[in-house]
């Protein structure tokens, strides 16, 4: 079963970038790690190489049919070594994605076997100012050249990791959204579950012209009814509604997020009451109007938590909280961060050591 992952050092490092000026996936490391799918022959390969180009036939079916997943993780610095946060589930989450590709099943523990090998040869890439972390991008892309509209025989998986800075560089602050009635971003039975990349080429267009009305992202309606909420650009979302934490359930167009499954589970274990059901933004309102729409968020890798303070809906405004990070959004980043940094106690088992 387990396969030889081969390691080919780079003969010339790159110096290392600033910590304070990372921003998000401007470098990258000195290695990545590379496995090869063939027909007949299944996934084999794996290698640690320097990190470099890729050479694709232009008739690449990825370029064509978007036939692709990949995933998203960090790897943060700690006073004990280096740790990922639940970093099986990623590999889980992206069979799940290659099943709905028509992609073949990868062997996880070779993936994770792979990323293992990748981070100890890249160690010192692992960024220790505070906030920032090493993000790790996993990703599958099919490389049969023929133009056929059938799954590709064969698919490269590849492995890069970005040091990336802190995602709020003076403390969490609530962002304005627009809530988008036109585009939709995915619908029941499509590709919305899915971390594929048509779904985020789909949704620049709303996420532009929010930008442009001053809103820094769209919070996506289902595309049947235009009525019930999925999720806020790319990222799960939450509403606190009464005292009652309510997220949109797991419904075939929407992402199953990890760290929204991580809020979920520490509000339980909190005692806080949390609902997976449908909601809908004439909820929302009516929530907002009577005083109940107490606290709203994002849920996401990147951000961890992402408060919202203003919800615009056909011309009209919605200010949460004041504008302001509620008390649950922020205990929930400070325990979350705070276990990914080794600060906080962590009662899940959610860290796993880099050895
Ligand atoms: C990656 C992603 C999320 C967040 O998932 P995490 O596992 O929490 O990072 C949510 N929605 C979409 C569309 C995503 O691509």
């Amino acid at each position: 079963m387990a396969q030889n992952i081969i390691i080919e050092q780079a003969t010339e490092l790159k110096q290392k970038p600033d910590e304070n000026k990372l921003g998000f996936g401007q470098y990258y490391t000195d290695h990545m790690f590379i496995l090869e799918y063939t027909e007949g022959k299944g996934w084999h390969s794996g290698r640690v190489i320097p990190y470099q180009n890729i050479s694709l036939d232009p008739a690449a079916k990825v370029f064509h049919y978007g036939q692709t997943v990949f995933e998203g993780m960090k790897a943060y610095r700690t006073d004990d070594g280096i740790k990922l946060f639940r970093p099986k589930k990623n590999f889980e989450r992206l069979n799940k994605s290659n099943a709905r590709l028509s992609i073949p099943h990868i062997d996880e523990e070779l993936a994770y076997e792979g990323l293992m090998e990748l981070l100890n040869v890249d160690r010192d890439w692992v960024p220790a100012a505070e906030g920032t972390s090493l993000y790790i991008r996993p990703f599958i892309i099919a490389t049969e050249p023929a133009l056929g509209v059938n799954p590709s025989l064969n698919y490269m998986f590849m492995i890069i990791m970005s040091p990336v800075g802190a995602y709020y560089e003076e403390g969490v602050n609530p962002v304005k959204i627009h809530v988008e009635s036109h585009f939709v971003r995915a619908v029941a039975g499509g590709v919305g579950e899915a971390k594929t990349a048509g779904n985020y080429a789909a949704g620049l267009n709303a996420q532009e012209e929010a930008k442009e009305r001053g809103y820094s992202q769209v919070l996506w309606l289902d595309g049947v009814h235009r009525k019930y909420i999925e999720e806020v650009g790319s990222m799960n979302v939450f509403f606190k509604l009464n005292g009652k934490v309510i997220t949109p359930m797991l419904n075939g167009s929407i992402l199953d997020g990890i760290t929204r499954n991580s809020v979920i589970t520490l509000l339980k274990h909190w005692g806080v009451p949390v609902e997976e059901r449908r909601i809908s933004i004439d909820e929302l309102i009516e929530a907002h109007h009577s005083g109940n729409l107490e606290e709203a968020f994002g849920t996401g890798t990147a951000a961890v938590i992402s408060p919202i303070g203003e919800l615009s809906y056909h011309n009209e405004k919605f200010v949460i909280n004041e504008g302001k990070t509620g008390e649950l959004s922020a205990k929930i980043y400070d325990t979350i961060t705070g276990i990914q940094k080794g600060k906080v106690e962590d009662p899940f088992g959610w860290l796993v050591a880099l050895n």
